[in-house]
């Protein structure tokens, strides 16, 4: 089966969005595997983005990321990486469908509030990155 790497970003956590998020995933009905609040090291931000290395955004979106802790979850289920992304919708949250956690909490590109993996190979290579293998059921 799939399964799909999703963070809440520090933007989110601040705002005490976590649940809200969480619970929308909960509701589609997908299984959760693995969930925790983290602190995540400039290291780990920069593997996590590394096709994005070059970008000129890119030393803000480590910034940004690494500003506070985020909430890490991995779903899985038959289909989860595209429902995720759906369900999360386009990157600037000023073009996100309404309806959709970007589109409802959402205003700048550089504050998207969540991360969702874009491929089901990306998910395995996350999931596997942001957690250890006891942390995950
Ligand atoms: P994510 O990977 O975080 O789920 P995404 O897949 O929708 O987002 P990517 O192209 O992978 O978008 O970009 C990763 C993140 O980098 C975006 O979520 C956003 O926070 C930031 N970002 C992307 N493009 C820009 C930009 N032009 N200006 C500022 N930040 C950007
Ligand atoms: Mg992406």
């Amino acid at each position: 089966v799939d399964q799909t790497y999703i963070m809440v970003k520090p933007d989110g956590v601040q705002r005490g969005l976590v649940g809200e998020i969480i619970s929308r995933f909960e509701k589609k009905g997908f299984k959760l595997t693995g969930l925790k609040l983290f602190q995540c090291t400039k290291e780990l931000a920069e593997e996590h983005y590394k096709d994005l290395k070059g970008k000129s955004f890119f030393p803000g979106l480590i910034e940004y990321i690494t500003s506070g802790p985020v909430v890490c979850m991995a779903w899985e289920g038959v289909g989860v990486v595209a429902s995720a992304r759906k369900l999360i919708g386009v990157t600037n949250p000023l073009e996100a469908e309404p309806g959709t956690i970007r589109g409802d909490l959402a205003i700048q590109k550089g504050r998207n509030v969540i991360h969702g993996s874009d491929s089901p190979e990306s998910g395995k290579r996350e999931v596997a990155l942001w957690f250890k293998e006891g942390e995950l059921v």
